[in-house]
């Protein structure tokens, strides 16, 4: 059964049953109040009828010194006659309880005579066929006699009147009931459409639409809950928009990751392939086994790469304090051998708070790709500036720079701008993936700033966790690196997009 016709149900019912109880007591007490009054009229009718029995007793001439049974017949048979219109209904009794005088139609019954007293009058309602009566009896004293007088009065209007308010009580309530069924129907229905409109809400969900919200159309209980489920959606919404960027990335991770495999496999499976099958003059020999060879050291460092990533993704960060010193030294001492290019490194003396060999790791990275990318000759600036909200870093060179288009592409894994030019590095796209998690260690991103056939400015802010101090002695010079990094107009940021790993 719908929950507004469990309402409506509920709220019949209640009102069925109040009005029933509620008329019931009201017609009840109406009725009480007339039968009383009845009675107390009874009671002066009897009073009336006493005293003029006793009057009528004495103004009798009689010559004997009690009252005669004739006499009292005959005194019966006035009184009766003396009523307003209609006949009285009448019993006399003598002392004995034996009637004397007994009216036509007096059908009260004997138990009443038992308990009249000379000072209690007894009174009792008496039902037949058709009528009520209201059965009264008192003692009258004439004449040296104490007789017993009774009165019946009809009381059946006063039953009728019962019945006919019972009656039109009864009419009125199922009339009251349709009328408020209506209403309540109208009411339950209007109370009940939150519900309608939040199991809309959930069937769309279901179907897929998780866009759907549900129409919030009052501030109560069912407003809020609303409000709540709105607000369910949306993160449900939101995880679910998460859930398919990942699958997402899982797949084109798969698809790149097969397709970088399958390139220097076929190299490999080729040339052993020809090794084994032909026998080649020495230089040929020498070319095929450089093949397999460069091609299998691809390979090697593809899948170093790869365990880097994951290693670092369940990596338990344990950053320490370290002197920025140790890290800019580190590259000078890695790039003085270093044949074609000029660096330039610049740095402001700083502690940090950061691993180490994780950072050297990114630095490397970024160097490394700044030399890929750049002739024999051109300068590479490594510089480090001490931020208000922390370090930043950044390698710039002159070198080829990327589309701006493809700058948010390459933190991917496997993306790579210039294929061919990437693997005759020996590169398969992993290396800012990698720097990209990293980071992501450290709560920073990589910023990507890139003009093409310019140069490219890598960097990234390593925020103040509270373990950057400013190094007092030995500080440095230094300027802004060229492109901006400071200015984070124009910067691609490229984080978290080795996800799929
Ligand atoms: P790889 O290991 O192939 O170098 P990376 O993830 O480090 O992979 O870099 C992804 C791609 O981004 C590279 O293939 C290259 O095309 C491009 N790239 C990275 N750094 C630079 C740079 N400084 N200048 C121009 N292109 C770059």
């Amino acid at each position: 059964m719908k929950f507004s016709y469990k309402i409506l149900l509920c709220s019949i019912i209640t009102m069925a049953v109040s009005f029933g109880i509620g008329g019931y007591f009201f017609v009840n007490d109406v009725f009480r109040a007339s039968l009383e009054r009845e009675i107390g009229q009874a009671a002066d009718d009897s009073s009336i009828l006493k005293f003029a029995f006793e009057t009528a007793a004495l103004n009798i001439p009689s010559k004997y010194d009690m009252l005669q049974n004739a006499v009292v017949e005959e005194i019966g048979a006035n009184l009766e006659n003396k009523g307003q219109g209609t006949k009285r209904l009448l019993r006399l009794s003598d002392e004995n309880r034996a009637a004397l005088y007994v009216s036509e139609g007096f059908v009260g019954d004997s138990a009443l005579l038992m308990e009249i007293g000379e000072q209690t009058r007894a009174y009792q309602i008496i039902h037949t066929d058709e009528h009520y009566y209201v059965q009264t009896g008192v003692m009258v004293d004439a004449l040296n006699r104490m007789l017993y007088l009774e009165t019946m009065r009809d009381v059946t209007e006063v039953y009728a009147e019962r019945s006919r308010g019972f009656a039109v009580y009864r009419g009125l309530t199922i009339l009251l009931l349709i009328l408020s069924s209506v209403f309540m129907y109208f009411i339950s229905y209007w109370l009940t459409k939150p519900i309608r409109l939040l199991t809309r809400a959930t069937r769309r969900m279901t179907a897929g639409d998780y866009s759907y919200r549900a129409e919030q159309i009052s501030s109560d209980e069912m407003g809020q809950l609303t409000l709540d489920f709105n607000h369910m959606s949306r993160v449900v919404e939101e995880n679910i928009h998460k859930l398919e960027d990942e699958i997402r990335a899982r797949e084109d991770f798969i698809a790149a990751f097969s397709h970088e495999l399958k390139t220097p496999l076929t190299a490999v499976i080729g040339y052993a392939d020809l090794l084994r099958s032909r026998k080649l003059d020495d230089e040929k020999h020498f070319l095929s086994a450089n093949y397999i060879y460069t091609e299998g050291k691809r390979l090697e460092s593809m899948s170093l790469r790869l365990l880097d990533i994951i290693v670092t993704k369940r990596y338990r960060h344990d950053p320490q304090n370290i002197d920025v010193k140790v890290l800019f030294e580190y590259l000078r001492d890695m790039y003085a051998e270093k044949k074609g290019f000029r660096f330039h490194i610049d740095y402001e003396s700083c502690r940090i708070c950061a691993e180490a060999d994780l950072i050297k790791t990114v630095l490397l990275n970024l160097t490394d790709n700044a030399c890929k990318a750049s002739d024999q000759g051109s300068q590479i600036e490594i510089t480090g500036i001490r931020k208000e909200n922390g370090y930043l870093f950044a390698v710039k060179d002159h070198g080829t720079g990327i589309p701006e288009e493809e700058c948010k592409k390459i933190t991917e894994a496997f993306y790579m701008v210039d294929k061919s030019r990437s693997r005759s590095h020996n590169g398969a796209g992993l290396g800012l993936a990698l720097c990209s998690e990293i980071l992501k260690l450290h709560g920073s991103e990589l910023m990507i700033e890139s003009a093409l056939d310019v140069g490219s400015c890598f960097s990234f802010l390593l925020p103040d966790r509270g373990g950057i101090h400013n190094e007092t002695d030995g500080q440095k010079e230094s300027g802004d690196t060229g492109y901006g990094p400071a200015d984070t107009d124009n910067i691609h940021s490229g984080s978290g997009t080795a996800g799929a790993l």
